[in-house]
């Protein structure tokens, strides 16, 4: 189904088209020889299949879902974000220079810090939602921008066009972090990134039952792309089967779950906003969030599923109402049919986030009982 013109819930459902041409099945079934035959005359029986180590055809279908919903040019799954994140900056090389929007994941940020040590590259942080602090860091030669649209926690939401430029005149590649959109809300590489990124663990895979990772490009020429596939081929960080066949099972839900969890974060958005035990919430579908301009531009059928809010008091508060929460789960992650919470300042310590915020995933119940459950814990 390599159909350009098929929108994103087309694609989706019918996972780019994969069915069992062995059976006729509907569903394809899950590879997963580890090695290939080959015939009397010592020919591979299909020249594109070696060893499995990072050829196997249910990788590739769910490649093809990835590639087709970013309207990239070629995809690569990895085992999970991070593995992503880290075949990235495996391929840049010694003294590079990075600019990186700082304030997002802290998994990312931490293991980034600790890598550009070891390999000796330049690593500059910045506020990068602050075009002007983006652009001044952009004004010495750079090899990579990385940021992360809308970010986590904080749901800041930097201009991608406008970062694209700023990268490409300091002869940077752009790379875009965009678990918390998905391909469905933004195309980073339709406005001007390189190479796009997601967790696949989160609203891509959507059941919190499977880890993955994927990257994106938009010119398969990159030479950093090359290289990110010849690393994963040869240095083996490569994605299972059967993970992926659950991501690709996901993903045909995908553009329908995210729809909903757009509705759902909106109106429990809106209804925090006006809660008087409130302080702050931060979602760019709030016409007061600073991104909002930005996320309008960018972002196509809704803000995406995640939020934070800061409770009026201090730590103790915030905990006493994640404590009473009912319906929501307390845990880590995002993009789940099911709603979490979650205190980030007990996962990230000592790195400014607020004691007082808490960090919603909106999964995709009822938003009437979700409003009921955070209505009955902030009392
Ligand atoms: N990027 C973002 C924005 C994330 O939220 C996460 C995980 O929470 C990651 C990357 C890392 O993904 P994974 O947990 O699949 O390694």
């Amino acid at each position: 189904m390599r159909n350009s013109k098929l929108n994103p819930a087309t694609v989706a459902a019918q996972a780019a088209g994969a069915v069992d041409a062995q059976t006729g099945g509907v569903v394809p079934g899950i590879s997963l020889a580890t090695t290939y035959l080959r015939g009397e005359d010592n020919a591979l029986l299909r020249p594109d299949n070696t060893y499995g180590r990072d050829q196997n055809d249910t990788v590739r279908q769910t490649e093809e879902v990835v590639r087709a919903l970013e309207g990239a040019a070629a995809s690569l799954l990895l085992p999970s974000g991070m593995a992503a994140v880290a075949a990235v900056f495996r391929a840049l090389p010694s003294g590079a220079r990075v600019v990186m929007q700082t304030g997002i994941y802290w998994g990312t940020l931490k293991w980034v810090r600790d890598y550009c040590v070891r390999r000796a590259i330049i690593l500059d942080e910045v506020d990068a939602a602050d075009p002007d602090a983006l652009a001044r860091a952009c004004r010495d030669s750079a090899d990579m921008v990385w940021i992360e649209v809308p970010s986590n926690p904080w749901l800041q939401c930097v201009d991608i066009a406008a970062a694209a430029g700023m990268a490409h005149k300091a002869g940077a590649v752009l790379v875009v972090d965009g678990t918390a959109a998905t391909p469905v809300l933004t195309r980073a590489l339709h406005l001007g990134a390189d190479l796009s990124m997601h967790s696949a663990t989160k609203a891509l895979g959507g059941h919190s039952d499977v880890l993955g990772g994927v990257l994106s490009c938009r010119d398969p020429k990159l030479p950093m792309w090359a290289e990110i596939a010849t690393d994963r081929h040869d240095a083996g960080a490569v994605i299972g089967p059967f993970e992926a066949w659950l991501l690709m099972r996901g993903m045909r839900t995908l553009p329908l779950r995210v729809e909903r969890m757009c509705a759902n974060a909106q109106r429990v958005a809106e209804w925090l906003d006006a809660h008087d035990g409130v302080a702050a919430v931060l979602y760019p579908g709030l016409p007061g969030h600073d991104g909002h301009a930005v996320a309008a531009r960018q972002m196509t059928g809704g803000y995406g599923y995640l939020l934070s809010f800061l409770v009026t008091g201090d730590r103790a508060r915030a905990l006493e109402v994640l404590g009473r929460l009912r319906l929501f789960h307390r845990a880590t992650s995002l993009g789940g049919v099911e709603s979490l919470a979650e205190h980030r300042a007990s996962i990230e310590p000592h790195s400014g986030i607020p004691e007082t915020l808490i960090r919603l995933s909106v999964g995709i119940e009822d938003a009437g009982d979700l409003i009921a459950d955070l209505d009955a814990a902030l009392g």
